[in-house]
């Protein structure tokens, strides 16, 4: 398998630490609204990745956090009086949600900021002791003239930042040794939800919650790290300087990024205003369709948002669904049973798509070619199914779809529309069984219902219903 490396700028063979296993660690979302589709575009990639890794047969041990304490979180809990956590409690629960309709599997582990402030605290010391990060005025900060590799991420010249950086200093920060150093500890602003510490009460900063936690799950050295491209710097610069210095070994091995998703050729973003959340698109789309759109492009290529383009991805969907459905009908009810001679001999024919796709996705994840594959099975698949086909044969041509759909997180399934008014009648059904005292029959229909994607709300209007 080969990756494209930030670090080496080179594709490289990729060598797990432990033969069969997989560590790996991608930047979650900062938990203060709806997640928009530019955030689900490192979620999707990195969990196909993960799915084919596993696919091949590793173990693979994927992190990935919640930001859980920042001044966006702040700010909204300030806006709605509510408290920070319940923001981002709010927040979790809504992108776990988006996740699973995206078919995004869970992390193995979604460790949160504010469960690991000891952790930090502890690294932050280890850096002072070690002279890497020093104490002002209840502010620490990384000293970065300290950590000779400092740049190596982003093959930056540090010469240039650092002249930038200092016309940029900022009030309050002309305390800092070098312009390139960065925040460990702030303490709290009024208001604002703190900790305790030896230098302050106050919060750590951004970048040392990842290396904390990657450490503490994955262990000193990781396989891979990754996130969207605009974590290169200085997030992850940020995060290898704190990890290296404090831990004396690297801190990954394949740092993987991607690029962004844009509208109007720019990049989608809160700051902007020019996003959509993935509830808005799944008012519209099944989630599955912005599955495939995305995957449709290789992960280093920027990607155009538009709905023109996720209208063809819908039909391109939908022609594998029928596809699926019609083989699966087949394989029920086709004439002849057993495969003929002639049908097996075509076996290694069907394979080879499997090869194909392989290749595809070992070429530094290129699943823009791998979806390209599973259309050419398609196209295979119709055209042996137009004429005489065994029930087997149809199975076995079906199975190979479905399995090159389960590694890139995709189920072709054909969705039923369910109509309004079978379900009006359906509810007219269950009010029918209670005013009858036949709640078994009502909770049934209930539950049919419930299966159909419909809850109902019992109001003191009456019933009324809504799709989930
Ligand atoms: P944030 O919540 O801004 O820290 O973002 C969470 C993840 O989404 C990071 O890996 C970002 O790099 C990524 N991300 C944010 N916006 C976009 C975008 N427009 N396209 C692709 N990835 C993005
Ligand atoms: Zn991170």
């Amino acid at each position: 398998m080969l990756f494209y490396n930030t670090l080496t700028k080179k594709r490289e063979e990729f060598v797990p630490i432990e033969p069969g296993k997989v560590s790996m660690y991608v930047c979650g979302p900062t938990v203060y609204d709806f997640i928009h589709i530019g955030n689900a575009r490192p979620m999707i990639i990195f969990d196909t990745l993960r799915r084919y890794m596993e696919h091949k047969g590793y173990e693979v041990n994927y992190v990935s956090n919640f930001t859980d304490v920042d001044d966006k979180i702040i700010a909204k809990a300030i806006s709605e009086g509510v408290s920070a956590d319940e923001i981002s409690e709010r927040y979790i629960k809504e992108c776990r949600q988006d996740m699973e309709h995206m078919n995004v599997k869970p992390a193995t582990v979604h460790p949160r900021a504010t469960q690991e402030i000891g952790g930090m605290i502890e690294m932050i010391q280890d850096l002072i002791d070690k002279g890497f990060a020093y104490a002002k005025n209840g502010t620490v900060y990384f000293r970065t003239r300290t950590f000779e590799d400092y740049g190596k991420l982003s093959h930056k010249n540090l010469d240039d930042l650092r002249s930038g950086n200092r016309s940029l200093l900022v009030t309050g920060e002309d305390e800092k040794e070098d312009p390139l150093d960065f925040v460990l500890w702030k303490p709290k602003k009024e208001g604002e939800p703190f900790w305790e510490s030896p230098w302050s009460e106050g919060r750590p900063g951004w970048h040392i919650e990842c290396s904390v936690m990657s450490r503490k799950y994955l262990g000193n050295t990781i396989d891979i790290h990754a996130g969207g491209e605009d974590l290169i710097f200085p997030h992850h610069e940020n995060e290898i300087a704190q990890s290296e210095a404090c831990n004396g070994v690297e801190f990954a091995h394949y740092w993987l990024h991607n690029a962004f998703l844009n509208i109007d050729n720019r990049k989608m973003s809160k700051s902007l205003g020019n996003f959509f959340t993935v509830r808005e698109i799944e008012k519209q789309y099944d989630l599955q369709i912005l599955r495939l759109f995305m995957l449709s492009a290789h992960y280093r290529s920027p990607l155009n948002f538009s709905h023109e383009l996720m209208e063809s991805s819908k039909s391109a969907f939908e022609r594998i669904c029928n596809a699926v459905d019609n083989l699966n009908f087949l394989a029920q009810n086709a004439g002849q049973e057993a495969m003929t001679e002639e049908e097996k001999a075509k076996l290694p024919q069907v394979k080879a798509f499997t090869g194909r796709f392989d290749e595809a996705m070992d070429d530094d994840v290129n699943t823009a070619d791998a979806v390209s594959v599973v259309f050419d099975l398609v196209k295979f698949a119709n055209s042996e199914a137009a004429g005489e086909i065994s029930r087997e044969y149809a199975k076995a041509l079906k199975e190979e779809i479905l399995i090159l759909g389960d590694i890139l997180g995709l189920r072709f399934e054909k969705k039923e529309e369910v109509l309004d008014s079978e379900i009006e009648e359906l509810i007219a059904e269950r009010q029918a069984a209670r005013k009858a005292k036949d709640f078994k029959k009502a909770d049934e229909i209930r539950g049919r219902l419930l299966e159909m994607g419909i809850t109902l709300l019992d109001t003191r209007e009456g019933v009324k219903w809504k799709r989930s």
